[in-house]
């Protein structure tokens, strides 16, 4: 079940992601607000708000919701790193409410530089900072699950749950379930596809499960490495994404592709995912 869409481009104007929408024939869709590689970036122009908004009435999307910048790390030992990661995700935020998003969708983070305690206190304080300026419709924020490599927080669900345990405003804080890097970590939804969720329902709440990325895996299960790949085509295959797309508990959530980007398979994915539901 779910919203099915995939991560749309904003190149040319944030309004060019709803058109590609249309086109692939989306039910949601994933962008980032502004240049993901760069930390600090123009406020989107009003006339590309507007456009987006006109465009987006007429689409019949469900859902639209960011992803964060691969330059932030709320975990960071570094001051400077850390300094300059919430000052980035504050403008995320800001972004995202202007343009009305669902959520905003973001990692972790990584404790470089210090310990995996700091790291997570890190990751609070950047929160609960943050989490008090959005407003009562504003978007919910997603901590992403993660492959778990390295010095990278998410891998674990308690991990997610103690995050989630210091933040003060909990009805704005959830969760975006990527299926390849649960897998990576070491949820097994090939053979206990139940548990993992009966696991996440115990350790976080499903409620707090707001939104899914609907990958496929190129590395084996526990690998720790996070390779995505098509749907149906990888470690993971085609019978978990089937029971995902018939699971009525994931009905009103997006669930995004972030598969590899050639060709016409962002197409192919979706249509194979509708199928799934419908079959
Ligand atoms: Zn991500
Ligand atoms: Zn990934």
């Amino acid at each position: 079940m779910g919203y099915i869409g995939f991560h749309a481009s904003i190149s040319g104007g944030v309004h060019n992601a709803i058109d590609e929408a249309i086109q692939k024939k989306a039910e949601a869709i994933q962008i980032f607000t502004a240049n993901q590689r760069m930390w600090s970036v123009k406020d989107i122009p009003d006339k590309d708000v507007k456009l987006f908004f006109e465009k987006r009435k007429k689409s019949g999307l469900k859902s639209i919701v960011s992803h964060d910048s691969y330059l932030i790390n709320l975990a960071s030992g570094d001051k400077t790193i850390l300094e300059k990661s919430r000052k980035a995700f504050k403008d995320e935020i800001k972004r995202s409410i202007i343009l009305k998003l669902d959520a905003v969708i973001f990692h972790p983070g990584s404790f470089t530089g210090t310990t995996f305690e700091v790291g997570i206190k890190n990751i609070i304080e950047s929160l609960n900072t943050l989490i008090m300026d959005i407003p009562e419709d504003g978007p919910f924020l997603l901590l992403e699950t993660t492959a778990g490599s390295g010095n990278t927080i998410g891998g674990k669900f308690e991990e997610l749950a103690e995050i989630i345990k210091g933040v003060k405003r909990k009805e704005k804080i959830g969760v975006c379930f990527d299926t390849a890097h649960t897998f990576e970590a070491g949820y097994d939804l090939v053979n206990n596809y139940e548990k993992v969720f009966s696991d996440f329902d115990k350790i976080i709440g499903l409620e707090k499960l707001k939104a899914m990325h609907i990958n496929d895996s190129k590395t084996e299960y526990a690998s720790k490495a996070d390779r995505h790949e098509h749907i149906g085509k990888g470690e993971i295959g085609k019978d978990v994404f089937k029971k995902l797309m018939k699971d009525k508990r994931f009905a009103k959530i997006p669930m995004i592709i972030e598969t590899p980007k050639v060709g016409e398979w962002d197409e192919k994915n979706i249509r194979l995912l509708k199928k799934m539901r419908e079959g």
